[in-house]
């Protein structure tokens, strides 16, 4: 009857994985992309922001090493190299999702979706019909419309920029802002952050914002805080970045990390009949359905838990509910995730102040030390732990680190809190040591904060 059973919007990380995942349980999928296959994520997220990381932890390591006894010449960066060779592992990792895509027999049909009515999308002069039609069209750039907003960039551009600039001003207080800010500062960037708020990251512990924040200014960065941009102005030589404080700013580029709205304009859900919120997002039910029954909406479209690993999963659990008679619903508790920082952070479960709204009474077991590694070689980070019990059940609600390895440590420790471990379970385990993570294993005294 239709020509599809399913048909995708979107081919990012949660449209891949639902239409890869459909064709094996003998779905017919097809998916359209007016982009590169790979989403945000692949593309212009995630991996190339992790490979710039990675780029920017080598002047840290050769400051390191002088004290263990290596004597490392002129260090030099191209930064021409980094963005040439960055590209070419997107564009690998582009065909892999190709070739995936090929591989589970999904049609992928080039060119921007639009819905018809609820079981037809026309992309270009081509009209297909499916039983079920998913939206994962994820999320783009929010800027705020202030006067030389045009002279801005966003993280969609900053892979590309010409050349490294000596000066940088960064705007917002995110996951995006603080990993760029970090990035571009370890590169040699003179950074200046602008957040509107006292503290960067808003919405993780206090003390993970407050550690992460001296580190920063520890590392270089201007962080100015409670103050706005209201206008960047273009100088020959320069962009003048004016604040409502009255301050200004003189700088080379301008990058705009304000936040992310969902892609759902202009792909026809309100004609459709598919009910939107306010700020664009797809509502969908546990089932990620929308309001229409055979359209559901999965990833940052729908600005649940905007994470990569939020939207796979979401993906896959329709696909096990339609396709495989395996009715499956994501479970958004204990996800971990981690902040690409310099130190970077880790976290998973509660902050402080939900644990507390939560659980009542809780005990907080906090450390703050400096890394084995940093003894010998005169690096002056600090490294902060901290796990939050709740008081009655011992369940452990919370844990948070900034510090060398944060978001693999963490990531091991989001299993023994989704097995719903106690702390007295963490304390019977035995830690590999020397390592960071065996803290974890060892915080006995509870902390107590001084009034
Ligand atoms: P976030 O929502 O995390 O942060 C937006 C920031 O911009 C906040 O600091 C906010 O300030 C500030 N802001 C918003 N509007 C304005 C404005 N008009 N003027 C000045 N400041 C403003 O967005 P990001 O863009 O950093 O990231 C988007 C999403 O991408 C995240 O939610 C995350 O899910 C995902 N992501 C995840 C990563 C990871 O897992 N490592 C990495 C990168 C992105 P305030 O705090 O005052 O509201």
């Amino acid at each position: 009857m239709y020509d599809y059973d399913l048909f995708v919007i979107g081919a990012g990380s949660g449209g891949v994985a639902s239409s890869r995942r459909a064709t094996p349980y003998g779905a017919r999928a097809a998916i359209c992309e007016n982009s590169r296959v790979g989403g945000t994520c692949v593309i212009r997220g995630c991996i190339p922001k992790k490979l710039f990381s990675y780029a920017a932890h080598v002047p840290e390591e050769i400051r390191d090493a002088r004290n263990f006894g290596w004597t490392i010449g002129n260090a030099t960066f191209n930064w021409a190299t980094l963005v040439d060779n960055t590209a070419k592992e997107v564009d690998r990792l582009n065909g892999i999702y190709e070739n995936m895509l090929r591989d589970a027999g999904v049609e992928l049909i080039r060119g921007q979706g639009k819905l018809v009515d609820p079981h037809t999308v026309a992309v270009g002069d081509q009209k297909v019909t499916a039983e079920t039609i998913l939206i994962a069209t994820g999320a783009w750039p929010a800027m705020p419309d202030i006067p030389g907003i045009e002279y801005a960039v966003t993280s969609n551009e900053i892979f590309t920029l010409e050349a490294l600039p000596k000066r940088m001003v960064i705007v917002g207080g995110g996951y995006i802002a603080v990993e760029f800010a970090c990035i571009f500062n370890a590169l040699g960037t003179e950074v200046t952050e602008v957040i509107r708020a006292d503290n960067v990251l808003r919405g993780f512990d206090t003390d993970i914002r407050l550690h992460l924040e001296a580190e920063m200014e520890r590392e270089g960065i201007d962080i100015r805080r409670r103050t706005q941009v209201s206008e960047i102005i273009k100088h020959s030589d320069c962009l003048l970045v004016k604040c409502v404080d009255g301050s200004h700013i003189e700088t080379d580029v301008v990058m705009y990390a304000t936040g992310r709205a969902p892609n759902t304009r202009g792909i026809g859900l309100t004609e459709a009949g598919v009910e939107l919120r306010e700020n664009g997002a797809v509502i969908v039910d546990s089932g990620s359905r929308t309001n229409v029954p055979n359209i559901y909406a999965v990833g940052d479209c729908t600005d649940r838990k905007n994470l990569t690993p939020v939207a796979i999963t979401e993906g896959r659990a329709l696909v096990e509910t339609l396709y495989n008679n395996n009715p499956m619903t994501v479970d958004y508790d204990h996800i971990p995730s981690a902040v690409f920082s310099n130190p970077p952070v880790g976290t998973v479960g509660l902050t402080e102040v939900e644990a507390k709204k939560r659980y009542g009474e809780i005990t907080i077991f906090r450390s703050t030390f400096r890394p084995l590694k940093n003894t010998v070689s005169g690096n002056t980070g600090r490294t902060m732990m901290k796990l939050l019990v709740a008081k009655e059940s011992d369940l452990v609600v919370g844990c948070h680190m900034v510090g060398p390895d944060a978001p693999e440590i963490v990531q091991m420790v989001a299993i023994a809190m989704n097995c719903g471990a106690t702390k007295k379970q963490f304390d019977a385990t035995i830690g590999a040591h020397p390592t960071a993570g065996e803290e974890f294993m060892i915080m006995y005294k509870p902390f107590e904060p001084i009034e």
